[in-house]
């Protein structure tokens, strides 16, 4: 299978969108990208709108050639429920469920998103725990896993793509933190998981130290219980300038195991640019005159 990184925040934009090609089907995971709509009290600098329109467009290119199109929840990072529309004409679309194991929030928009594409799909299937096979290459979605540490901020399904070669997408589960997030990748033995990391940006307030101890564990236990030769972290954690050091104990373990532990733009033989986290000195390095 090919994996081909398209947007992530270790390349400048929210988001984890992800294509994939086997060679039975062409997927993509998450069509979508945002940015920080605050960060240091700052708006997006205009490098990183920049770089939310260079990504976008890739996105755009990229599904429009795809077959499915999977959608892990309704957040603005990993949908986009305005601009060309058409990537999603004659797809066979696979959503996380829009109204069961859901919060307010997603709800309204998932209703929103499925007025605005009626009609452009071949097929729109509710994806929550569900298996679909296209040849060789099968797709499982894992049930509705918290998106994050409880269930304030709604539901996301992982993804599992598995050609005789298995990727995991863990979507946002902001860890993985919680046992049933972390169950799903320990029971089907990835070859490569994507994993959006603990919110360690906002640790003692949004995200506790227990939380991101237990996302250290889950992720050594991974890396111990699995036949993983890549783990591709980035999104939640990419936003901590301090990120490694956060994870110092799972390097450590990756390195001992031979296993890469490394980012999309990495992973993608491109340097680590973190704009979000890195607004501040975009706006001293590159003044916005008025
Ligand atoms: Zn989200
Ligand atoms: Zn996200």
């Amino acid at each position: 299978m090919e994996i081909i990184p398209l947007a992530f925040d270790s390349l400048g934009t929210r988001s984890m969108c992800t294509s994939v090609i086997t060679k039975d089907v062409k997927i993509m995971i998450d069509p979508g990208v945002s940015l920080a709509p605050r960060r240091y009290n700052l708006p997006p600098h205009p490098l990183e709108l920049e770089r939310q329109g260079l990504h976008w467009k890739e996105i755009v290119k990229y599904t429009r050639e795809c077959d499915i199109i999977i959608i892990t929840h309704y957040h603005y990072d990993h949908h986009n429920p305005e601009e060309d529309l058409d990537i999603y004409k004659d797809k066979l679309v696979f959503i996380k469920h829009p109204e069961d194991h859901i919060n307010k929030s997603q709800a309204k928009r998932a209703a929103y998103f499925l007025k605005k594409i009626e009609g452009i799909p071949k097929e729109i299937l509710f994806s929550d725990g569900n298996q679909f096979t296209f040849n060789n290459t099968k797709i499982t979605f894992s049930p509705p896993v918290f998106h994050g540490t409880n269930n304030k901020l709604g539901y996301v399904t992982e993804v599992l793509i598995d050609d005789g070669y298995k990727l995991i997408h863990t979507s946002d589960v902001e860890g993985p933190a919680i046992p049933d997030q972390v169950d799903f990748i320990l029971k089907n033995k990835p070859n490569l998981v994507i994993i959006d990391g603990p919110l360690t940006s906002m640790l003692g307030f949004r995200y506790s130290q227990a939380n991101l101890d237990a996302s250290n564990e889950n992720m050594i236990k991974i890396i111990n219980e699995c036949p993983v030769d890549t783990l591709i972290i980035d999104h939640h954690i990419l936003r901590d300038l301090k990120w490694k050091e956060r994870i110092a104990g799972v390097f450590q373990v990756a390195q001992e195991k031979g296993v890469k532990l490394i980012t999309a733009a990495e992973f993608s033989g491109k340097p680590i640019d973190m704009l979000e986290a890195h607004r501040r000195e975009s706006y001293k390095e590159h003044p916005i005159s008025s």
